[in-house]
């Protein structure tokens, strides 16, 4: 069976072997900045592990999925957003979800409206 990381984009650029602009990693997650930022801050969180979605995740994944969220609270203390920032998970091409490794945007750094579009 083909290994799904094999191809995966941002599998890829936990290689090294695309190049991203590094915002924080560990020994679980990996963050680094959206090529096409929606705001001041833009950060993409990733498990190192690869898994599709939050619509694929398991039981198992609920540590992980919990330290992408921490993390990015973390990049957004750093950066001192605190004031207002969103955590988002696109789920599924109706949803805008365009690279199927579990991603969670850290958005923030101008003011955030309610309901996203
Ligand atoms: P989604 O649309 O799946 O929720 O989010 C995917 C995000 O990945 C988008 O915000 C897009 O700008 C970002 N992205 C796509 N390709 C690359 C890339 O090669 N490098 C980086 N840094 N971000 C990417
Ligand atoms: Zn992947």
């Amino acid at each position: 069976m083909t290994d799904p990381a094999a191809n995966c984009l941002f599998c890829r650029i936990i290689r090294g072997d695309i190049p991203a602009k590094k915002v924080y990693e560990d020994d679980h997650v990996f963050a680094f900045e959206d090529i096409n930022p929606q705001a001041p801050t833009h950060v993409l969180v990733i498990p190192r592990k690869h898994f599709a979605g939050l619509k694929e995740a398991q039981s198992q994944d609920a540590e992980i999925i919990g330290r992408c969220q921490l993390a990015a609270a973390e990049i957004a203390r750093r950066r001192k957003i605190e004031q207002g920032y969103r955590t988002v998970l696109n789920v599924g091409p109706g949803a805008g979800q365009s690279v199927f490794h579990l991603h969670v945007h850290l958005i923030g750094g101008r003011p955030l409206a309610w309901p996203p579009g």
